[in-house]
């Protein structure tokens, strides 16, 4: 009998965690949000026997749901791409006693000022940050040192991430985020009865940011890549580009893996995959921005491993999850080429009247894939709000240099028109 994975929340137009179940000959159940339940039935998706719609964030009922299905047809493992999934998926891994990446990592994973509380008592490199619980901590921001990064606690894919220079705009990025909290993220943030999900802020930490892409085995972290994520300045912190491997010396490659070790650590993740997102500052040291339990960018990081190194992180992700033991080989200093992501920019808001380049984009060698997720009639909000991204072109390259022209000549030939 193939084993059966409960997939949770998983974004369906990113391909390569339902390929790789397939190739595993592994049986997935998808869970959806509500929302999206009638989108997806209708589309035919490699490895997925059934879609069932459960608002995981109605805990309780979820997870009986859930024990229902465990019932009439056994679960051997459960696994999320998606960050706002992580505590439910470890939650329902306790309950039904399947694999999970580590004891109550989740708490920490979650919560941004619980995952800085952690870094701060394992040594590792943590910028200045206050926590607003309530709005009457909002004197805080008299103390800080500018600029900051305004963030909700428990956000992801930057929603509702602000640069303030100053106390003023500092005052109204918290009302932006406040009001972010309040129509999203109160509702996902599994707080007990506690309605307001927090906002966190952060010195800005002013240099290149990367991004590393790990994998836990029994408590042991490796490594597998280290990617450029560009320089991005603000106010809002759109996605733009990966890139890996990154341009790195070596002592810096070496401090970036120092500090993704002890967060592992810190985090108490002993099994499966991390994604890291760092940023250098002006005292050259690297700080993390945030530890991902999970593979980045919905199995983005995935396509970046497999290309640049050759080892399949999907797969690895796949069979810890189902409890199966991982051989952690084929990790070697040298890369096989320079794989990337161009995240296709928004550069505006409003309805999508016209997607330009795309079919010229698709004919070059370089594009081995081009992923897009917004479409003419779509209406695109404007930051702090998030609508998604339009779309990844995903490329593979013989080196560095050529990725980034390729990027430059992408800039002018994609664009997308508004009304
Ligand atoms: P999310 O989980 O919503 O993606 P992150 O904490 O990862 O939020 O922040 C999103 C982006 O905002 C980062 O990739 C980075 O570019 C920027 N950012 C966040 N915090 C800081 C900081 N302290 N200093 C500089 N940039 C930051």
């Amino acid at each position: 009998m193939k084993k059966h994975l409960v997939l949770i929340y998983q974004n369906i137009d990113i391909p390569f965690i339902f390929e790789e179940a397939e190739a595993l000959e592994i049986r997935l159940t998808l869970i959806n949000r509500p929302d999206h339940q009638s989108d997806h039935q209708s589309v035919k998706l490699p490895a997925v026997q059934r879609q069932i719609s459960i608002d995981i964030f109605n805990e309780e009922e979820a997870i009986n749901e859930l024990k229902n299905l465990n019932e009439h047809d056994p679960i051997d493992g459960v696994m999320t791409l998606f960050d706002g999934a992580v505590t439910f998926t470890s939650l329902l891994a306790e309950e039904l006693n399947l694999p999970k990446s580590g004891e109550n990592s989740h708490i920490h994973l979650r919560d941004k000022s619980a995952m800085r509380n952690q870094f701060s008592a394992y040594d590792i490199n943590n910028p200045q940050y206050k926590v607003i619980d309530d709005m009457s901590d909002i004197n805080i921001i008299k103390s800080m040192k500018y600029p900051v990064v305004i963030k909700p606690k428990t956000g992801f894919s930057s929603l509702g991430v602000i640069k303030a220079s100053n106390e003023q705009e500092a005052k109204n990025g918290i009302e932006a985020v406040q009001a972010i909290n309040e129509q999203t993220l109160d509702y996902m943030s599994l707080n007990e009865g506690n309605s307001f999900s927090g906002i966190i802020i952060e010195e800005y930490i002013d240099g290149p940011e990367y991004v590393a892409e790990s994998f836990v085995n029994d408590g042991e972290t490796s490594i597998l890549s280290i990617g450029y994520k560009g320089n991005p300045t603000g106010p809002y912190f759109e996605e733009g580009i990966y890139i890996a491997p990154a341009q790195l010396s070596q002592s810096l490659k070496e401090e970036i893996e120092v500090q993704v070790i002890r967060a592992n650590r810190a985090l108490g993740i002993v099994n499966g995959p991390t994604h890291t997102e760092l940023r250098v500052g002006a005292d050259k040291a690297p700080y993390i921005l945030e530890v991902g339990a999970r593979i980045g960018g919905s199995g983005v990081s995935h396509f970046i491993v497999k290309e640049s190194t050759g080892i399949n992180l999907a797969k690895w992700s796949l069979c810890t999850a189902i409890g199966e033991k991982v051989k952690i080989s084929n990790i070697n200093e040298t890369s096989k080429c320079i794989a990337g992501n161009y995240i296709i920019p928004t550069k505006g808001h409003g309805e999508i009247t016209k997607f330009n380049g795309i079919h010229n984009v698709l004919k070059q060698e370089e594009t081995k894939r081009l992923l897009q997720f917004l479409n003419v009639g779509n209406f695109v909000e404007a930051y702090p709000n998030f609508s998604g991204y339009p779309g990844f072109v995903l490329t593979t390259h013989k080196n560095y240099e050529a990725c980034v022209n390729y990027y430059k000549w992408l800039q002018n030939e994609i664009s997308i028109n508004y009304k």
